[in-house]
């Protein structure tokens, strides 16, 4: 039987880890990709909007010569962390039922059955992304995921989205030559966009490089052509690629499978903001699925602290 079993090999999930080495704890972490699965994910081209020492976990130096890192010095240092501490991580293998008897955590995955006294889940929110519900967004020309804008090159490409992600999709196409057309239900580039960024999109609007739709909405997506409803009425242009930038949310389903009670407006979970335990005696919270759909209130600079808060809790109820 573990004392903890940590769900998510994210940033967070390995913050957790560490925490419990330090306090003496068994415990493993199970992933189900692989070691930081999300920021694998990440574009090939993003940067961190943090400096690196604010994304350091268990007090181990973030060293590189970037102001800010980027996606390949932060698998770099996230591996180095996991594997010179030699953290029990079981990659590829996803939890699929936790379930509570007599005050024991019995813990299912796609490859074999835990017992744990305490569970730390620490699943983070980019596994399922927000879809925008209209006719032809099931076609293969419609992203939610951007790898590298080289793809892009000469394609016509529609972005939805002002956010940090929608905005640097079309920078960086725009920039490898393709044709890029933003559509941004707000009447405004997002303020939440990285302040050195915000006056390169505003100007390549104002010059025209970027076209842009503002308090409009993308209404049908075709092989070849889009719908957007705008202010003077609905318009038709030709279309390559939609990049939804639309944004990613919790597995709320997984959640609620857990027994964990979300909010009825955003679906944030219950949770004891001073230990981070839910509901469920014993299930703590760790990372950024705390935020429910605010997913933009948690980052990995102010999340990381949950690893402490989390086993200082365990501790003193041991
Ligand atoms: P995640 O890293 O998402 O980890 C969750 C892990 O759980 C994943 O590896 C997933 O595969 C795994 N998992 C999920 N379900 C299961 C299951 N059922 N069984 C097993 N495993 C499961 N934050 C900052 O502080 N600074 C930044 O500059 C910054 N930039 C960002 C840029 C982008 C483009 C994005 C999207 C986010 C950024 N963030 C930033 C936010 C933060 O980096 C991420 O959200 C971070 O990954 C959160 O860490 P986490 O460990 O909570 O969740």
């Amino acid at each position: 039987m573990l004392d903890i079993l940590i769900i998510g090999a994210g940033p967070i999930g390995l913050a957790c880890g560490l925490a419990a080495q330090k306090a003496g704890l068994s415990f493993v972490i199970i992933e189900k990709g692989t070691l930081v699965n999300s920021l694998y994910n990440y574009p090939s081209t993003m940067t961190f909007f943090s400096t690196s020492e604010k994304l350091e976990i268990g007090g181990v130096p973030f060293v590189t010569t970037h102001t800010k890192p980027n996606r390949a010095d932060a698998l770099e240092y996230y591996r180095r962390v996991a594997l010179s501490n030699n953290l029990p991580i079981h990659l590829f293998e996803e939890v699929t039922e936790v379930k509570l008897e007599g005050g024991i955590y019995t813990i299912t995955t796609k490859k074999a059955s835990y017992q744990a006294k305490k569970v730390i889940l620490s699943t983070g929110f980019y596994d399922i992304a927000v879809n925008l519900d209209i006719p032809g967004e099931e076609l293969p020309k419609v992203k939610h995921y951007y790898q590298d804008p080289h793809y892009y090159t000469l394609q016509k490409v529609v972005v939805v989205g002002s956010s940090n992600s929608a905005i640097d999709v079309a920078l960086e196409t725009y920039r490898k030559g393709a044709e890029v057309t933003l559509v941004i239900r707000d009447s405004e580039v997002s303020q939440r966009v990285k302040y050195w960024v915000r006056p390169d999109i505003i100007n390549r609007i104002k010059e025209g490089s970027i076209k842009a739709y503002f308090n409009s909405n993308l209404e049908a997506i075709r092989e070849h052509e889009v719908d957007i409803k705008t202010p003077e009425g609905l318009i038709t242009i030709p279309n390559d690629f939609v990049m939804a930038m639309t944004g990613y949310k919790p597995n709320f389903d997984f959640l609620k499978k857990l027994g964990i009670i979300l909010s009825q407006d955003k679906f944030i979970p219950q949770y004891n903001p001073e230990t981070m335990e839910t509901n469920m005696p014993g299930l703590y919270l760790a990372g950024v699925v705390c935020g429910g759909l605010d997913t933009h209130l948690w980052f990995i600079e102010n999340s990381r602290v949950h690893a402490e808060m989390i086993l200082a809790d365990i501790m003193a109820k041991k």
